[in-house]
């Protein structure tokens, strides 16, 4: 130690002291003990003890301290870290779906634990993929909800039809209607709260479908039901209209019958001239027309003379073709609106209508002269033949049509009386 002198061996210590404070716990004791002696202006031999004391902790830290020196900590792992760091942040900000949480979470946790080059690197492209996966999965699951609406659209669009078609129909029956659209009512309040309480997208796919199913179910059911209450509603309307039909047919022959019935009823099958009854019908409704409008009407009742010598001369069935002709010579001569009938036998009446006894007597005169003109031809053999009529108006103060035909049959009396083939007004 003599080869150095005391002053630069001091100056030695002073500065190693200073240089070596704080780089060491252990150190810094007796580094600070040496430094209060050293102010204290302590000689190099009152420092021995001290310094002595300071190389066995010296060489004792350094046995402590490893043999390589630690690296200074460089500047990419501190941006290695912040990387970390980063990447954690952004495992924690995105929306993870519930299939990746448990695989998220771990990924966080190694994050977390500062990992070494090798297990950073592993780490690092674990949480690339995932969240690659994550991107993936939600674009599937955009495109699945896309076709989920539109399935869902279609399907709406279909009860949407149904509806009119079910609306349209106006044989549905107002209750079944009714059931009908509370129970669309309760499957769509059943939609709404499956929609807005569901978790994930596939269990609110599979609650929405099968509430539509349902939904389509009931339409169907509702669907064969009308079709089957149309199916029987158009059964009945058939067979109505087959028995309308039917009746019609029947109602149109009854209708036949009774005109044929009306006919023979109401007309002599000999003449083909109303008969007696069709008389009585047209006297009664022509006399209160008469009452009523005063208008004249006149009644001549027709007899063939003798005519019994004619059946006995020449048979019944050339009496019955002398009555078809006589017949047909009395309508001859009538107007459209009188009125002709065989009133019973051999005997014919007429009504007149607007013309009194004298211009009726004019007309009978004409047809008495036609008929005793006219010959009758049987079998080659001419047959004469003659008629006698009574007239007589509708007079004021007459109370039934009795009256009437009482005064011309008095009259028709007359005429036979005063020789036949003669006409004469009552008087
Ligand atoms: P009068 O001049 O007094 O009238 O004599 P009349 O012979 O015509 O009268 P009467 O009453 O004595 O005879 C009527 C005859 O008419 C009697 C009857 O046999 C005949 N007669 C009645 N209806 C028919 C008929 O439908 N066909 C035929 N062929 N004869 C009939
Ligand atoms: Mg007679
Ligand atoms: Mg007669």
């Amino acid at each position: 130690m003599k080869y150095i002198d005391d002053k630069l061996f001091y100056k030695l210590i002073v500065q190693f002291l200073v240089l070596s404070q704080g780089q060491n716990r252990l150190l810094d004791t007796h580094i600070n003990g040496l430094r209060q002696q050293l102010k204290q202006g302590a000689s190099l031999d009152e420092l021995k003890a001290d310094l002595l004391s300071l190389s066995k902790t010296i060489n004792h830290v350094l046995k402590q301290k490893p043999k390589t020196p630690a690296p200074p900590v460089p500047e990419d792992c501190l941006q290695r870290e912040r990387f970390l760091n980063r990447l954690e942040e952004l495992l924690t900000g995105i929306n993870i779906p519930a299939k990746f949480q448990a695989h998220g979470k771990i990924i966080r946790q190694k994050l977390k634990s500062k990992p070494d080059d090798e297990a950073f690197a592993r780490l690092f492209n674990a949480a690339v993929a995932l969240i690659l996966d994550i991107n993936h999965h939600v674009h599937n699951e955009q495109q699945e909800t896309e076709k989920f609406l539109e399935s869902i659209s279609n399907q709406l669009n279909l009860l949407d039809q149904q509806t009119r078609l079910a609306s349209a129909s106006n044989l549905a029956s107002f209750s079944e209607r009714e059931s009908l659209n509370a129970a669309i009512k309760s499957q769509i309040d059943t939609i709404q709260d499956s929609a807005s309480n569901a978790l994930d997208l596939s269990a609110l796919q599979n609650n929405i479908t099968l509430h539509l199913q349902k939904l389509t179910a009931q339409f169907q059911l509702h669907e064969r039901d009308e079709n089957h209450r149309l199916q029987e509603s158009q059964k009945q309307l058939t067979e109505m209209s087959e028995k309308l039909q039917a009746l019609e047919t029947e109602t149109s022959i009854l209708r036949n019958n009774l005109k044929q019935a009306h006919a023979l009823a109401f007309h002599d099958p000999l003449t083909g001239l109303p008969n007696r009854l069709a008389f009585d019908e047209k006297i009664d409704a022509e006399f209160k027309h008469w009452k009523r409008y005063q208008k004249p009407l006149t009644l001549i009742i027709w007899d063939i003379d003798h005519f019994k010598k004619i059946n006995d001369i020449y048979g019944h069935k050339a009496g019955d073709k002398a009555l078809e002709l006589v017949a047909r010579l009395l309508q001859h001569r009538c107007r459209e609106t009188d009125f002709i009938a065989r009133y019973g036998g051999e005997e014919f009446v007429m009504l007149l209508q607007n013309i009194d006894a004298e211009q009726s007597l004019q007309i009978a005169e004409k047809i008495r002269r036609l008929i005793a003109e006219t010959d009758f031809n049987y079998h080659g053999e001419r047959v004469g033949m003659t008629m006698s009529c009574g007239i007589s108006e509708f007079l004021a103060g007459d109370r039934q049509h009795e009256d009437v035909f009482g005064r011309a049959d008095q009259a028709l009396y007359q005429s036979k009386e005063n020789g036949r083939n003669r006409c004469t007004i009552y008087r």
